[in-house]
């Protein structure tokens, strides 16, 4: 049913995480206002973003800030670069933020920052003075207890000290305004790897319920920056076998398992897989079609729709990216029977260790690695079997049983704040 509406009208992003909303307020019975008030954004900016590029030329690029909704704390969400970030997906993806910061029950609202960039074209010097302009021109609207971005697709630690660097220019030495930063100024220990972890975590509590044996559990995972690269290396860690990864120029499979820690090397050398012996070239949608017991998409959003999921071969499906499955993609898993563990729990590990890093940022305060770790993993598991006994005990889908925690949460804020 829901299949249908979303292909039929061909929905935007930001239509298609509401449909999951919708159905979670269907069933907690939510009156109409609270409805409208909990689905739009609270706020949105759309500001300029002209840069002066090395050749002398002015580019004029478009971003955008979008604060969903903070009644739970300050609007929490990472900044993408990328070609696509549009409007609709800036708000597609600061609504999933307030969902999840929700259901991991951490003191924030949601929200997200785009800019319609292809990072890859400019130059390091391009993207300094990008990210500049970019933050001169939201700084009125972030603070740490305000909003407080962080990296996602297309960005980095690196991008990170520059915000920093800049919000700092004007209101004084506030590395809480940023988290996912280096270490050096002032990032967690163990945030780089925070996400992946995470997504580990989730796979090593599920291989109990779904009976996976994790040495001879067979992995795919599409995507190798910050989060598919941990990803695959902490599962491999962990004894999984990875059998195909990809980037944006395509992948490799081993049927019998990559070495990944090698790989990962290669990768880094080379900028791509491109001549790492003992494999065999796959496109990205040969990839997500290949045979596994665990598919990872760790890329872009989209990648798992009506086409593809009917021939997608695996037991468990990872959601590690934000939104990689559409709702007429994640009917018909449903009807398959295969579970579908999603975005607003996996990938929940960065916004989680984001947190840690904020409070230690607002502390003047260091933790250790291991005691980063150890709060991630508890963190991870909590949420994990709230999720998982939930839709057990309902009858309802993971992805349902997540948005009904979140959404739950977010309307009891509401209605204590009493502002309505
Ligand atoms: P990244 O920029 O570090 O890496 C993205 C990877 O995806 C790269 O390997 C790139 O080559 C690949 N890619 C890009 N376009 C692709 C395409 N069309 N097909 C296949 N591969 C493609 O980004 P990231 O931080 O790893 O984020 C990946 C996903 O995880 C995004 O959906 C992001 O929103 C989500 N996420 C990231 C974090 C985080 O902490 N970085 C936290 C939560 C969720």
């Amino acid at each position: 049913m829901v299949a249908t509406v979303a292909s039929k009208r061909g929905l935007t992003p930001y239509e298609e995480v509401n449909l999951f909303f919708d159905q979670a307020a269907e069933r907690l019975k939510l009156p109409d206002g609270m409805r409208e008030m909990l689905r739009r954004p609270w706020r949105e900016l759309r500001v300029q973003v002209p840069v002066r590029m090395d050749d002398g030329n002015v580019k004029v690029f478009t971003g955008y800030r979008v604060q969903h909704n903070a009644a739970r704390g300050p609007y929490k969400g990472g900044v993408r670069y990328h070609p696509l970030a549009d409007l609709e997906e800036v708000r597609a993806l600061a609504s999933l933020m307030t969902w999840k910061t929700a259901l991991m029950d951490l003191p924030y609202g949601g929200s997200k920052g785009g800019v319609q960039v292809d990072p890859a074209l400019l130059s390091n010097s391009e993207l300094n003075r990008l990210t500049r302009r970019y933050t001169n021109a939201i700084q009125h609207l972030i603070a740490p207890n305000r909003d407080i971005p962080a990296p996602d697709l297309g960005t980095n630690a690196q991008t990170m000290a520059w915000m920093m660097d800049a919000y700092g220019a004007i209101h004084g030495y506030t590395p809480a305004i940023v988290t996912g930063k280096p270490v050096e100024l002032g990032g967690s220990l163990g945030r780089d790897a925070a996400t992946g972890r995470g997504v580990s975590c989730i796979l090593e509590q599920a291989a109990k319920d779904f009976g996976l044996d994790l040495s001879k559990t067979r992995v795919v995972v599409q995507g190798f920056g910050n989060v598919g690269s941990w990803t695959a290396r902490l599962l491999h860690e962990m004894g999984c076998r990875i059998v195909a990864v990809s980037d944006v120029q395509g992948g490799v499979r081993n049927a019998r398992g990559l070495d990944i820690p090698t790989l990962f090397e290669h990768h880094r050398r080379a900028g791509g897989f491109e001549g790492f012996p003992g494999t065999e070239a796959v496109t990205n949608e040969e990839l997500l079609e290949l045979e596994c017991d665990v598919l990872i998409p760790a890329a872009i959003d989209n990648v798992i729709t009506g086409r593809n999921a009917p021939r997608i071969k695996t037991r468990l499906l990872l959601e590690a990216a934000n939104h990689p499955t559409t709702p007429e993609a994640d009917a018909i898993f449903n009807d398959r029977g295969i579970p579908v563990l999603p975005d607003i729990l996996c990938n929940a590990g960065g916004v989680t260790v984001s947190y840690f890093e904020w409070t230690q940022n607002l502390q003047e305060f260091k933790w250790e690695e291991e005691r980063v770790n150890t709060e991630l993993r508890k963190m991870m598991t909590r949420a994990y079997q709230s999720v998982y006994q939930r839709a057990t005990a309902e009858g309802i889908t993971y992805r349902q049983a997540a948005f009904e925690i979140g959404v739950q949460r977010v309307a009891r804020a509401v209605e204590l704040r009493g502002f309505v």
